[in-house]
């Protein structure tokens, strides 16, 4: 029996993949979606989201299971797939996963960001021990206990916030005095009665007591001094990579290794569009990323009608 042939298949099942489905369905086409994780993306690890045009604040969970619930109600092909590469030699690629090929006349990469680690002693050892990536997943162990949040940006601030209200403490250390996060979640967490700051501080390492993190020792970027900080947990924020090494034989990345797209979402391949916080761009927010995955699924109906 011949394999199916896709009219488009979305690699990514954030809101840049969500939406792409959406659109690409309601033009009549036969849609798969894969994803080797639960539907949602990053969106799925944020505690609160409060600019996203309609809703003044929802949770992440719940904003990425309205979305997918819209793509199911469009019939959209859900599947899981971890995948590994992307054959674009003919018109018809091929989407490889660790376990099966699928065809599609199209592809949609939507494959988002990864936080990234910062590469300090004790790191690798104490992840899942003491040190996190996200605070909605593991910030209910603990409870009344000391925190640190490694950051400057909006992830790292609001996290601060969401963890404030289960830690006794919250200690944001961060590498400069100024910062990335928006200035409205910055007031909120420099007036917040159970969070600290660490300026200019940066991470020389996590410590191990009794087999999990003990604490943190900083350095005072300016002076050098270091300073021990007891903590049961650190969660780092420090930014994401793109999740694209899969797609670099063929795909044109940027130096950093986001996709480089026109207003199209075309990348330099035929057929092959990207969408999301995986492309290069100014601005990584959940309302941007459905608005390329609108526009790459409309770019892709008009490339199916070409090859019709
Ligand atoms: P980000 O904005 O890139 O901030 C990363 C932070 O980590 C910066 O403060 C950076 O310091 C620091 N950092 C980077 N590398 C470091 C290192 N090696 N050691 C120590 N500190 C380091 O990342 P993000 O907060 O994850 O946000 C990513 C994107 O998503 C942003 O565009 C953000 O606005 C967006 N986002 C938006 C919302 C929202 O609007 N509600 C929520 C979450 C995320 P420097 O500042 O010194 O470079």
């Amino acid at each position: 029996m011949s394999k199916k042939i896709y009219d488009v298949a979305i690699i990514g099942c954030g809101p840049a993949g969500m939406t792409a489905a959406i659109y690409a369905a309601r033009a009549g086409l036969n849609v798969l979606m894969l994803d080797k994780g639960a539907p949602g993306g990053q969106m799925i690890n944020t505690y609160e989201v409060e600019n996203y045009t309609g809703f003044d604040k929802i949770s992440g969970p719940d904003l990425s299971m309205k979305m997918f619930d819209h793509t199911q109600k469009l019939a959209v092909n859900y599947e899981y797939g971890n995948v590994v590469g992307l054959e674009v030699e003919s018109e018809v690629k091929v989407v490889k996963t660790d376990d099966e090929d699928y065809l599609a006349k199209a592809v949609i990469i939507a494959t988002g960001t990864l936080n990234r680690r910062l590469g300090a002693k004790g790191e690798e050892n104490l992840a899942g021990r003491g040190i996190s990536w996200c605070a909605i997943c593991d910030g209910a162990f603990f409870r009344e206990k000391a925190v640190i949040v490694v950051g400057g940006g909006n992830s790292a601030l609001e996290e601060a916030l969401y963890l404030a209200g289960i830690a006794k403490k919250v200690t944001v250390v961060h590498r400069r005095q100024g910062f990335r996060a928006d200035k409205i979640v910055l007031d909120r967490a420099q007036k917040h009665e159970k969070i600290q700051f660490e300026l200019d501080a940066v991470i020389e390492s996590f410590n191990e007591v009794n087999g999990k993190l003990g604490s943190v020792t900083i350095k005072n970027a300016i002076t050098n001094e270091k300073k021990e900080i007891i903590c049961d947990g650190a969660f780092i924020y420090i930014g994401q990579d793109p999740v694209t090494s899969m797609f670099k034989e063929d795909i044109k990345l940027n130096p950093q290794g986001y996709i480089i797209v026109n207003e199209r979402m075309e990348t330099n391949i035929k057929g092959v569009y990207a969408a999301g916080d995986v492309t290069e761009k100014e601005l990584r927010q959940i309302i941007t990323a459905t608005n390329d995955g609108a526009i790459a699924a409309q770019n892709a109906v008009k490339y199916l009608e070409t090859l019709a």
